[in-house]
């Protein structure tokens, strides 16, 4: 399944269209390599550098508030840790003179996600711009949490021999204590474990719930943008909620924020395993869906049937569609974020449904603005892409979660 070194496959959110003369242009290093320290102030002009696909020198100063010397000096730092490249000059029409333009080296070091489901553990291994430089998969056999930091080690001695590694992160569904056999396993992995990880390997490892690590991959390049607030909804076995406010991702004191899949949505629902009638979870999630519908089969078996007539599994969907639309208006009455984002099987749930999402959420939501749903594509890759892009945000962000 490994992609050869040096050639990138699918781009996540992150990505850039590849800058002019960057690809190559530094001598590529190979191996296990911590991010480097640096200033403050240096890793925000690399931040913003990264974030835009390339700057000119004049608009990094300007965005930084710092001198032209001041920024010389920065930009001086990054080039010698091999982190920007000078691109040709460009003509800027906003300043009608050509431009000194920077970029980000994109491929100087990269980041390895684990995804665990169940006994299925998913690998991506990310380049700066979150674009996918490698990827594999393993089957775990025992519950012992030793055989998956083995398998993270030994998926990481593979990744290094044509990448710089610079952290790694294994997400799963942690927070949430459900159904998945992922669950035990991954919250098994104590500091201890975590330590010796560490000391072995010499580089960061970071163990998350899975929905931190996808609002996390969603939100790091948002940040560009100044995106203070959203709300993710990812919609599975278990819907998981993650939380941005104030440009953090919102984690609770016991680190199970975002537990909002048990919420009531429909007053005559089906009863869910922990006795509601008419949660979330008992209308909205894929088990509760697949139990819906007698020999449904799976979600998007469903959907498909959905589309050729059958009533039972279009009005099945509507409820769906309904309960994730006012699940949404309650937390946006709560945080009014910057934006929605739909995720995980939002797709197959929602598709041909989001006018009655719509329907609901503006039933619920207490304000006369329309809020701005995101639906990002989505696949088991991106799982993985996304523990990637937690580690990455760990390494690169001013702001710690
Ligand atoms: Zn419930």
């Amino acid at each position: 399944m490994s992609v050869p070194p040096g050639e990138t496959s699918a781009s996540g959110p992150l990505a850039h269209p590849p800058a002019p003369g960057v690809a190559g242009a530094l001598e590529r290093h190979s191996g296990l390599e911590r991010w480097p320290e640096l200033h403050p102030t240096t890793q925000a002009a690399f931040n913003q550098v990264l974030w835009r696909g390339g700057l000119p020198r004049i608009e990094i100063a300007r965005k930084l508030g710092v001198t032209r010397a001041r920024l010389t000096a920065v930009t001086r730092s990054l080039e010698e840790a091999g982190l920007i490249v000078e691109g040709q000059r460009e003509q800027r029409s906003t300043t009608g003179r050509p431009a000194e333009m920077l970029y980000a080296a994109t491929t100087a070091y990269q980041f390895l996600g684990l995804h665990l489901h169940g006994n299925e553990v998913i690998a991506a291994l990310i380049n700066l711009d979150g674009s996918v430089a490698w990827k594999s998969n393993a089957s775990l056999t025992t519950e012992c949490p030793e055989e998956l930091l083995e398998c993270a080690g030994g998926m990481l001695r593979e990744a290094s021999i044509g990448f710089r590694v610079a952290a790694v992160a294994i997400c799963g569904p942690l927070a949430r204590v459900g159904l998945d056999p992922g669950s035990a396993r991954i919250r098994a992995i104590d500091d201890a474990l975590r330590e010796r990880f560490e000391s072995q390997w010499s580089i960061p490892l970071w163990v998350d719930d899975d929905v931190v690590a996808l609002t996390a991959f969603e939100q790091w390049p948002r940040l560009a943008e100044g995106q203070d607030s959203m709300v993710l909804i990812s919609v599975g076995e278990e819907i998981g909620f993650g939380i941005v406010t104030d440009r953090r991702i919102m984690r609770g004191a016991r680190r199970a924020a975002g537990r909002f899949d048990h919420i009531p949505v429909i007053a005559d629902g089906p009863e869910c395993p922990l006795g509601h009638r008419g949660c979330l979870w008992s209308v909205s999630s894929t088990i509760a869906l697949t139990r819906a519908v007698p020999g449904g089969g799976s979600t998007a078996e469903i959907a498909d049937r959905a589309d050729a007539g059958d009533e039972l599994c279009a009005f099945i969907l509507e409820r769906a569609a309904a309960g994730l639309g006012t699940a949404a208006g309650h937390l946006v009455n709560l945080l009014d974020p910057d934006k929605l984002v739909l995720t995980g099987e939002s797709h197959t749930v929602l598709r041909g449904r989001m006018d009655t999402f719509r329907a609901a959420l503006r039933a619920t939501h207490l304000g006369a603005d329309d809020i701005e749903v995101d639906m990002p594509d989505f696949d088991f890759v991106e799982w993985a892409s996304a523990a990637a892009a937690l580690a990455l945000y760990r390494c690169l962000s001013p702001i710690p979660f």
